[in-house]
């Protein structure tokens, strides 16, 4: 025992008492222990084109194995200025703009580190992704959640006019929206603009499924918002648009002084990030954009596949509008709660899925499960043939 604890009586008091492990380790680890097909954490079943592995072999043979900038490769951050220029008209700046992060997980972290203070209040939206809130809470601020609205999960202005105050800092959106698969419209983020205008009030935009909207229907990113990307930070992630999720790489985009203050905080979490990635990144990018411009095709078919495959079972759904996840509604089938519902699916019918509540505060008690359909079709055919039984 160390002096530490015992001058604590032995008790160590969490920082985050609330925070149990992350519902994507335990169904992925409930779908492996019980040899159920995984479509709950999402990740593809399927591997990068073939082209990007041999551009990270070859960089990884070639040298690049020592410490990269601390803000990511020159390289790398001047293909995403080309990228987000031509998709959003936006004129990032490679050198003072853009930051490549382990993950659009530590970019979120490092950017609520980096402008949010004790005192201070966050407002995110239930369902939220679940890094958002430990985030807000290990900066020793508070996290306002504010329920989305049903059925089709839009945002409630009422609720978030009445929410913000002179506490409020900051503002996390997600769009596409995980899990729930809703978009947010430029008529949204004109709505937002004219919300916070007048106020010193940042937002943090988390957008890893740019690429993957349906329908017809572009990506409205932060970015392409004039006044709102004066006082954002853009998150997006390499690890969905080229089914790489292990590979942990990802980055930001924020005018110079949002940036500088990122980068303050990137520094001493991570510094820097995996070299010959970013050199395979880049490359591939570079020889092949119309990669991540067809991906909401590829995506589409996928999740017309699946929702085709799901026509004759009880689970009711709408298409989702962008995401690889699908929502379903299962009352005809079992009044058990989420948690228990997903639990029997996987260890007694062999498919695993994610519940809506651990994404919320306060679930709203709906019975609906996530599915990811970033899977080869063979692993939806076998699942839609067990849920269809159901
Ligand atoms: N935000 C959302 C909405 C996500 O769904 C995910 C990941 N799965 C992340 C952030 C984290 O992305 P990364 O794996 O690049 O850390
Ligand atoms: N974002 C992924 C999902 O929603 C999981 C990421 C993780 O496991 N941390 O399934």
């Amino acid at each position: 025992m160390t002096h530490w604890t015992k001058h604590r009586g032995n008790k160590l008091q969490s920082k985050l008492p609330d925070v149990g492990t992350t519902i994507f380790t335990v169904m992925s680890k409930m779908a492996a222990d019980a040899g159920a097909l995984n479509l709950s954490q999402g990740y593809p079943d399927f591997d990068c084109p073939e082209l990007l592995l041999d551009l990270v072999s070859k960089h990884l043979r070639d040298g690049k194995n020592q410490y990269p900038p601390m803000a990511g490769i020159p390289e790398l951050r001047q293909e995403i200025a080309t990228k987000i220029n031509s998709l959003y008209h936006f004129d990032a700046d490679p050198e003072g703009g853009i930051t490549i992060t382990s993950g659009a997980t530590e970019a979120l972290f490092d950017a609520v580190q980096a402008v949010v203070s004790p005192g201070d209040e966050v407002i995110i939206f239930d369902p939220a992704y679940d890094s958002y809130e430990p985030a807000v809470t290990l900066a020793g601020a508070r996290t306002v959640r504010l329920p989305l609205l049903l059925p089709d999960y839009r945002l409630d202005w009422e609720r978030l006019e009445g929410a913000i105050n002179s506490h409020t800092r900051l503002i996390i959106i997600n769009t596409p929206n995980n899990p729930c698969g809703a978009l947010l419209r430029e008529e949204d983020l004109n709505q937002l603009a004219a919300l916070i205008r007048e106020r010193d009030i940042l937002l943090l935009s988390d957008e890893v499924y740019e690429h993957m909207v349906y329908d017809g229907v572009g990506h409205v990113s932060v970015l392409s918002h004039p006044e709102l990307s004066e006082r954002s930070f853009a998150v997006f992630s390499f690890g969905k648009t080229y089914h790489a999720t292990g590979w942990k790489l990802a980055y930001c985009v924020a005018n110079a002084q949002l940036t500088a203050e990122f980068r303050k905080v990137h520094q001493f979490v991570t510094f820097t990030t995996t070299s010959f990635l970013q050199y395979a990144i880049a490359e591939f990018m570079a020889c092949c954009p119309q990669h991540a411009t067809e991906l909401p095709s590829f995506y589409q078919a996928k999740r017309d596949r699946l929702c085709q495959l799901l026509e004759p079972s009880r689970f009711r759904f709408t298409p989702a509008a962008g995401t690889y996840f699908q929502l379903l509604d299962y009352s005809a089938i079992s009044a058990m709660d989420d948690m228990a519902f997903v639990e029997w699916l996987t260890r007694e019918q062999g498919v695993a899925a994610i519940p809506l509540t651990p994404f919320y505060r306060r679930a709203p008690g709906s019975r609906i499960i996530r599915l990811c359909f970033c899977k080869d079709d063979a692993t939806l055919e076998r699942a839609a043939d067990i849920l269809c039984k159901l």
